[in-house]
């Protein structure tokens, strides 16, 4: 919790888009171990294009991304994953051909941070894929795969998590489970970026977080500073809570 700690990554004036088209206009954030960063801003913002460009699975325009220290701008995604930074797609992007263990064994291999322990590790932490180890990733249920996305991230026991929309579509109770899981995450120790349709629930979990409005951070603070913004409720947590 200390802000004074080195952060895990760390991003500056970061601007990057699509061929000729620019989406993040000039971007500075950190990231902190044990502290959880959350992004709201409405459809097309562009907080997905934002994880995109920190995974490196975009080309950054201008600006510099630090993980641990190191400049990583122009790194490819395998090394960053190799350095510490995993992330959960948007859509669980997942290989929808092979079981659970050889999404969950893949994932590991590209992490040397990951072990064999790490894979018995997540098989303790969703019983569900323990259970589905030898059943097709496509065949899962729409939890269970989101399960299997965040659980191929954890497994290669990252220092920073980027997690884009990881309760879209999910029911109440295993929203829950992930925020649950999220969580403890942070009490481990790991860094984290969370992207959200669901603000309230986001700013409720946050430590830090940031509006992002057309490629912009227009506004930052804690989770409960912004959480108690009449401009923040109406905008973006579809005004005020029923309670
Ligand atoms: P959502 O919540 O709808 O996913 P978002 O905040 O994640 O929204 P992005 O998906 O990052 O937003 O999109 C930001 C902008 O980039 C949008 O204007 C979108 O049309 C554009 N965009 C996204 N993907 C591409 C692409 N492959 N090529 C060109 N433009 C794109």
């Amino acid at each position: 919790m200390d802000p004074r700690a080195e952060p895990v990554l760390e991003v500056a004036d970061l601007i990057t888009g699509y061929g000729q088209i620019e989406v993040i206009h000039g971007i500075s954030l950190r990231l902190l171990p044990h502290r959880l960063t959350a992004i709201v801003g409405a459809n097309g913002a562009g907080k997905t294009t934002l994880m995109l460009a920190l995974a490196r699975l975009l080309p950054v325009r201008s600006g510099t991304i630090r993980l641990a220290g190191r400049d990583v701008t122009g790194a490819p995604s395998h090394a960053v994953v190799r350095a510490g930074l995993a992330l959960v797609p948007e859509g669980r992007r997942m290989l929808a051909t092979m079981t659970v263990a050889e999404n969950l064994a893949v994932a590991a291999h590209a992490s040397p941070a990951a072990s064999a322990a790490s894979v018995d590790a997540m098989y303790a932490r969703f019983p569900i894929l323990a259970e589905r180890k030898d059943v097709t990733a496509g065949s899962l249920s729409g939890g269970e795969q989101q399960m299997l996305a965040i659980a191929r991230a954890l497994v290669q026991r990252p220092r920073a998590l980027l997690l884009d929309e990881p309760s879209m579509g999910l029911s109440p109770k295993l929203v829950e489970t992930i925020f649950a899981i999220i969580a403890a995450e942070r009490a481990n120790g790991t860094a984290i970026l969370l992207v959200e349709q669901n603000a309230r629930q986001a700013l409720a979990i946050a430590d830090d977080a940031h509006v992002l409005d057309r490629g912009r951070i227009t506004l930052s603070g804690t989770g409960s500073e912004l959480a108690a913004r009449d401009d923040v409720v109406t905008a973006y947590l579809g005004g005020p809570a029923a309670s």
